[in-house]
């Protein structure tokens, strides 16, 4: 199976019908039916490594202030406790019997799985770990690619709330965001992760572009899960309100 890093963004996605939801239908309808998917989402960013490990995982609405259609959408995907069992060998991770899919996970998968029938699983993000550590779990997580699991990282590239042009009109983006997003596209191109893994290093564009850990992290995952022999590409790009990637990086 491919390793997948999605960017989310807005959570209005999930519900509406646009370049972004249509390319990720388009990617769900072209993939093998995976056996499970592991995701590890932005939003599930805590003091520990953690897996949902229930058969039912429930549809979390972990935002505010949005219209109820969004509070209304279901993704009754099924877990995977055997799959939890194997990142708990792989990664030590622990049981969590209490979250669910956050809007992290099905904003996006309830356009790549509509039908909801591919078991998942959650992994959370410790927030106490340098990225180094999530760039390793990833390593360890490559194994399940060959166990028919699809791994999937869900944040976002670039994710500065602070300076997003919301409404919905269309905005130029910032120039940081365009050169940390170029800069970043040159590396994964070349498999050279060293920059991105350690990101905190590179000064102000990749720090305006990931102000706050949580959006950025799921990526180190999906880099760490790559092969050598993986064809790269990027089958949705955009930068929405200026400064949120879009970006979709495919491994395999
Ligand atoms: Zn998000």
């Amino acid at each position: 199976m491919p390793a997948i890093f999605f960017g989310h963004g807005n959570p209005m996605n999930a519900i509406e019908d646009n370049a972004y939801s249509r390319a990720w239908r388009a990617i769900g309808a072209a993939l093998p039916k995976p056996k499970a998917i592991l995701c590890v989402s932005a939003h599930w960013y805590l003091p520990a490594t953690l897996v949902t490990a229930m058969e039912k995982p429930r549809t979390i609405h972990d935002f505010g202030g949005f219209p109820r259609p969004l509070y209304e959408v279901q993704y009754a995907a099924p877990g995977d406790l055997a799959l939890c069992e194997r990142v708990r060998d792989l990664a030590g991770a622990q049981f969590d019997d209490r979250w669910g899919l956050d809007h992290g996970t099905w904003s996006v998968l309830v356009h790549v799985f509509p039908n909801a029938d591919v078991p998942v699983v959650q992994l959370s993000i410790d927030e106490t770990q340098p990225a180094e550590f999530h760039y390793e779990i990833g390593t360890k997580l490559s194994a399940l690619r060959d166990e028919g699991v699809l791994v999937i990282g869900s944040g976002n590239l670039v994710h500065n709330l602070h300076t997003f042009s919301w409404g919905g009109h269309p905005v130029e983006p910032f120039d940081w965001a365009v050169r940390f997003e170029k800069s970043a596209c040159e590396w994964i191109i070349a498999n050279d992760p060293a920059p991105l893994v350690g990101y905190e290093k590179l000064g102000r564009d990749a720090m305006l572009s990931a102000p706050t850990p949580d959006h950025y992290l799921p990526l180190l995952y999906i880099l760490g899960a790559r092969r050598d022999d993986d064809n790269v590409t990027f089958p949705v790009e955009g930068v929405d309100g200026g400064s949120v990637s879009m970006l979709t990086v495919m491994f395999g």
